[in-house]
């Protein structure tokens, strides 16, 4: 129906590409149904993906791409699987479509993992969320991450945040660039 007012995952993938082809490392911290994962799969050398579903992790195994390190384990412990510098990182936060609703990110984790990949992303390297405040855990996670992404240095960080405001229950898509000086 659009061409840029879309799929707002397809937006955070078009901007990947457009800055980051043929990069390093990538990090899908909430690897679902494994689309984001895909994608930064044939982009990146390699790939650190995270669920903390047992169901996502064994399902994306089984596809055995030699580039994507799988990790059944939640994002907030990402340090402890990935020694290198990151150059991108994406968040699909809230709960799997057609899955369980009551596992979904939590603000309090979310925002922890967060402040850790910011810590180890390249400089010049992106970090993207996709929030989506239509339910209430996830009103209060993008309320938290917005405020936490609003008061980043703005010599550090450019933050942008894209939305569609003439749509109810719109997701968001927030992305918190590290800057080239650091
Ligand atoms: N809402 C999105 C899909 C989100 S999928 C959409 O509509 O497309 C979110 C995934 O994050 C789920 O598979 C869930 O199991 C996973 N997840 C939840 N908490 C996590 C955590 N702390 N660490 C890693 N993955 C997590």
């Amino acid at each position: 129906m659009y061409k840029y007012v879309n799929d707002i995952n397809e937006l955070a993938h078009n901007i990947i590409k457009l800055h980051y082809n043929s990069c390093n490392i990538a990090v899908d911290a909430t690897l679902g149904n494994g689309y984001d994962t895909d994608f930064l799969a044939s982009f990146f050398n390699k790939v650190f993906s995270f669920d903390i579903q047992k169901s996502s992790t064994d399902n994306y195994l089984s596809k055995s791409r030699d580039n994507v390190v799988v990790i059944n384990d939640s994002h907030v412990n990402l340090e402890l699987y990935i020694k290198e510098k990151i150059d991108v990182i994406v968040y699909n936060l809230g709960y799997l479509p057609g899955s369980s609703k009551e596992v979904t990110t939590k603000c309090n984790s979310t925002l922890t993992s967060i402040k850790i990949a910011l810590k180890l992303l390249v400089p010049g390297g992106m970090l993207l969320a996709v929030m989506y405040p239509g339910h209430r855990e996830g009103k209060k996670e993008s309320e938290a991450i917005l405020e936490f992404a609003g008061n980043l240095s703005k010599k550090e960080f450019g933050v942008m945040l894209h939305t569609f405001i003439n749509r109810e229950k719109a997701p968001q898509l927030v992305i918190i660039e590290k800057s080239l000086k650091l």
